[in-house]
């Protein structure tokens, strides 16, 4: 089993959180690391899951609690 790493290209830190997005809802949901590879959804390690912000007209549900200093 291999770590998968944050999605944001500069970044190399290991993902915790993976992010899947309802299109039609205009819905983000940042919730625990999927545990298989999905077609859809990406993977944010926890600097970059804390600082993840909905886009314009876009909610955005916390399913987990990140905690820890940036
Ligand atoms: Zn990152």
């Amino acid at each position: 089993m291999s770590s998968r790493r944050c999605s944001q290209p500069v970044c190399s830190r290991v993902a915790v959180a993976t992010v899947t997005i309802d299109y039609d809802g205009r819905t983000m949901a940042l919730g625990p690391l999927a545990p298989a590879e999905t077609a859809e959804g990406y993977h944010l390690c926890n600097v970059h899951a804390r600082r993840l912000t909905p886009a314009y007209g876009w909610r955005l549900i916390r399913h987990l609690e990140l905690s820890g200093d940036v």
